[in-house]
């Protein structure tokens, strides 16, 4: 019996795709990569999960976990692959307000997690712009990143506990809602960021936070970075921590994102070299509660803040939201990022990340040693400047190689002590940049584990391990 007879006979005929029914996995949320499936599976249960890689790991087929397919590495290219799509896992199991959790199959879209906890007046705080297609098991298998970081941590540090069937189709069953759980080697943390490669993520314990009850949301113009850091580290004193989003848009993104949205506005009057988009968010009554005024507290402080910053000379210009309106308009234009850069055919993204206090020198270096090479280099850039992740993308003139250019940038990451890859992912995007610059005992470690969980080589293959 074929793979495909196999499959069907255990989903059932309509759980199988084939031929044209696999255009929509057959190329990712970029376009950059097409590939033509063996066929697309969609199982309803973890058990139905534990079926299908029963059947491929016979038959030594390989697998291609897929989510929502924003991922930005081409970590869902399956040619010849069963797609394994987790869409139908889509559960909101339970959302338990005490414990402040939320049980989830893999499928869920992250939008609709973010709707059910609000509606308990809690808040799952991973944000970004895919959140309308990206799924939790994705986000869980990338490790995704976002605009609230800053505050909340990478998705890693939102996740209690998790289920996922091996390459063997066992139920690998580590769903506890613990805060604490020094029962061994955290497998956990293992299968997050293993983009497919480890095992299948069907089910997760999310942790959830008081939602905000308000937000101060602001466009702020800077002179520079390292003048932006010290604004940042001030709002973070005056308001206990409660910056949530720290967002860096020079000029040439902006003018690109105009251009793309001729009917977007500019953010200040006139152009501006560096554009900060910042969010707090409060909790607590005594800050988000509107006074007589109708001034909500934390906006009021925001602007106390920014007056004196603007008196100091550190501020160059500002404009606080008024309105989710204005806040929506602010936020459109940080997330028009992956379309702003990728809309340029053969640009080439580094997804870096620096200490904070390095971001300055990144830039500056970046660009010299890419003009070096290629004078007529455009850069364009957007970054989560408050925890240091630079979306460094690079449109080409032709005058160099893309590799190079590439490389030139990661040596200058490196010499600041950061990372070439820092949000997401390795998929196929940067194996090269694997091999060139993760330490060899770390790689032959990651490929002894890859080996003991998936002896046949079946899972997601060719992807993350150079
Ligand atoms: C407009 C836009 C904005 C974005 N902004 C951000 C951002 O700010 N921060 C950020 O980190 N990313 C961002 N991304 C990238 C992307 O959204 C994330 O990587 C996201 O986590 C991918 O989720 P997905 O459900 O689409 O996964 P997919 O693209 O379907 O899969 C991604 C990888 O995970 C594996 N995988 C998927 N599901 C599972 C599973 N259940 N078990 C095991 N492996 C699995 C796949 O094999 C693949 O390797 C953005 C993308 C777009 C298009």
């Amino acid at each position: 019996m074929s793979v495909i007879q196999a499959l069907r006979g255990t989903l059932g005929e309509d759980r199988v795709l084939t031929g044209d029914d696999m255009a929509a996995w057959s190329t990712d949320w970029t376009g950059r990569y097409r590939w033509t499936p063996l066929c697309v599976v969609r199982p309803g249960s973890t058990e139905e999960v534990c079926a299908v890689m029963r059947i491929a790991h016979a038959a030594a087929v390989p697998v291609v976990p897929v989510s929502g397919h924003t991922g930005l590495a081409g970590g869902t290219h399956g040619d010849g692959a069963v797609m394994l799509s987790l869409e139908r896992l889509n559960a909101i199991e339970e959302i338990r307000p005490e414990a402040r959790v939320a049980v989830v199959g893999a499928g869920v879209v992250l939008s609709a997690l973010h709707e059910a906890a609000e509606a308990q007046g809690l808040s799952f705080p991973m944000t970004f712009g895919a959140r309308g297609s990206a799924r939790i098991g994705g986000l869980l298998a990338t490790n995704a990143g976002g605009s609230n970081v800053l505050r909340y941590g990478n998705t890693r540090d939102l996740v209690l506990g998790l289920e996922a069937v091996t390459a063997e189709g066992r139920v690998l069953d580590l769903m506890t809602a613990l805060h604490k759980n020094n029962a061994g080697y955290d497998l956990r943390h293992l299968l997050i960021g293993s983009e497919g490669t480890l095992a299948v993520i069907t089910r997760a314990v999310l942790k959830l936070v008081r939602q905000p009850r308000a937000h101060a949301t602001a466009m702020v113009a800077a002179r520079s970075v390292s003048e932006a850091l010290v604004l940042l580290n001030r709002l973070q004193d005056v308001s206990g921590g409660a910056v949530e989003a720290f967002e860096y848009m020079p000029a040439a993104y902006m003018d690109t994102y105009l251009a793309l949205h001729p009917e977007a506005r500019a953010p200040f009057d006139s152009p501006q070299a560096v554009n900060i988009l910042l969010e707090l968010g409060v909790t607590a009554p005594r800050d988000s509660t509107p006074g007589e005024d109708g001034l909500v507290p934390v906006t009021g402080s925001l602007q106390e803040t920014l007056a004196e910053l603007m008196e100091q000379g550190l501020v160059l210009d500002a404009v606080v939201a008024r309105s989710e309106t204005q806040r929506a308009e602010m936020w459109a234009r940080r997330e028009a990022a992956a379309e702003v850069s990728l809309s340029r055919l053969g640009a080439l993204v580094n997804d870096v990340a620096v200490p904070l206090d390095a971001v300055e020198a990144f830039l500056t270096e970046a660009g010299a040693r890419c003009r070096a090479l290629d004078p007529d280099v455009q850069e364009m850039v957007v970054a989560h400047l408050g925890d240091g992740n630079v979306h460094y993308a690079l449109w080409p003139s032709g005058a160099a190689e893309g590799g190079a250019l590439v490389e030139a940038v990661e040596e200058v990451v490196r010499a600041l002590g950061g990372t070439f890859s820092a949000e997401h992912g390795i998929g196929l995007h940067k194996k090269a940049s694997m091999a060139r610059h993760r330490d060899p005992v770390a790689l032959e470690a990651m490929r002894a584990v890859k080996t003991a969980l998936d002896p046949k080589g079946i899972l997601n293959p060719g992807k993350v391990l150079p």
